[in-house]
Parts: structure tokens; sequence; C-alpha cells
């Protein structure tokens, strides 16, 4: 039986990489792909480089990064993008920088997805005082992450309407379906609501 393996190609990852909105998950994606496939490990700049650039993207996603691990990011994306030996691993190092210099990794060091999507960095929460407990959200969560009864007249003793974050996924699917908006999206860091 003839079974080709099928070839990843770096323009397609990258293809890929652009539908996303963060360009902290956009350098993840790319590397996490370009590592499991595209990169030989012919050339140690470019295998280690990258393997020790998905560390730190993945520490940068998980809110626990500093900005010596940014210089650190920016140091190795250069070498890579110097001594690779193909072209492969040079693009994968020119994308990096150039997702590196928005400046929305710095953000993310401060705490802050400018783009409101990297999940740890954002939560969704219901405002109780607006919660008519229509219980319409509980429908538009797959995951069971919302907590609450609907209201029904003449009985007492609600459940108030709340989302477990442990579960939350952020997907934002329940903020579409509020009628009241009592669902907000808050940065983390500063509790302020941001716009969706
Ligand atoms: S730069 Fe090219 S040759 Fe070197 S490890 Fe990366 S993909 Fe392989
Ligand atoms: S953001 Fe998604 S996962 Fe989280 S509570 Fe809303 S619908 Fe559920
Ligand atoms: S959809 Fe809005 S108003 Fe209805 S139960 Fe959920 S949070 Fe409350």
């Amino acid at each position: 039986m003839d079974i080709k393996k099928k070839v990843i190609k770096l323009e397609d990852i990258k293809k890929d990489a652009d539908e996303l909105q963060c360009p902290v998950e956009k350098s993840l994606y790319l590397i996490t792909v370009f590592l499991s496939g595209p990169m030989c490990g012919r050339c140690f700049p470019c295998s280690m480089g990258c393997y020790e650039a998905k560390l730190i993207l993945d520490n940068i996603i998980a809110g626990n990064s500093s900005y010596e691990e940014l210089e650190n990011l920016k140091r190795i994306a250069d070498e890579v993008l110097v001594s690779s030996l193909c072209k492969k691993g040079k693009d994968t190092a020119k994308f990096l920088l150039e997702w590196i210099d928005t400046g929305d990794f710095e953000k993310h060091i401060n705490g802050i997805c400018p783009e409101k999507v990297c999940p740890e960095y954002i939560e969704y929460r219901i405002i109780s005082d607006k919660c008519t407990m229509c219980g319409d959200c509980l429908h538009a969560c797959k995951l069971g992450a919302i907590h609450g009864e609907k209201k029904e007249q003449f009985i007492s003793g609600y459940q108030p309407f709340e989302i477990r974050q442990i579960k939350c996924t952020k997907c934002g699917e329940c903020i579409k379906v509020c009628p009241e908006k009592a669902i907000v999206l808050l940065d983390v860091k500063s509790e302020e609501p941001v716009g969706v």
C-alpha cells in the first residue's frame, strides 16, 4: 500500500495562524505546528530555538511570564533568523519577530490581552443585579459552566445564576444570548468590563 505522509507547508500553517486574533496565540500556534511537522531537526539553532520559544510562549499564554523571558524570546528568534540553514526556519523566525513587534507581548506580560481572547486574561461574569433568571444562558453553555435556576412564578428560593470559572472555556456564547446584558467580559487584572 502506498501511504504518503502528508506534507504540512509552512505557508499553510501561517495562513491558519493568521485566522487567530491575538499575536501571542498566532505565534504559539505557528511554532507548535512547525515543531510537529515541517521542522526537520537537521540544524540546532532552529530545532532548539523553536523548542525554547514554544516553552516561553506557553508561559506567556498562561499568564506566567516576565520581561526577561520576552527578551529571551526575541534573542532566540533573532538567532533562528540568522543561523537557520533553510528558508522554513528563517521564515518562522521572521513571522515570530513580526508578531513580537506588535507590542502585544509586552501587554500580556502586564496582564492584558488586548484582543481579549487569551483565556487566562479574561473572565465572563454574571451581574446578579441585572440578571432576571430567564435561563437563556443555561442553554447556550454547552459545557455546563453556568449554574442557576430559572425563575418561575409563585416559587421562591432560587439558586442565583453564576459562571463556574473552572469549567468556563471563555467561548463567549452565553454573552450573545443574554437579553438583559447581565453577562460581562472582564479583564482579570483590572476587573474592568471590556467591550465585546
Ligand atoms: S532551519 Fe530548516 S534545516 Fe534547520 S531544522 Fe529548521 S527546518 Fe530543518
Ligand atoms: S463563556 Fe462559554 S463556556 Fe463560559 S459560561 Fe459562557 S457559554 Fe459557558
Ligand atoms: S441569560 Fe442573562 S438574564 Fe437570563 S439567566 Fe442568564 S445571565 Fe440572567
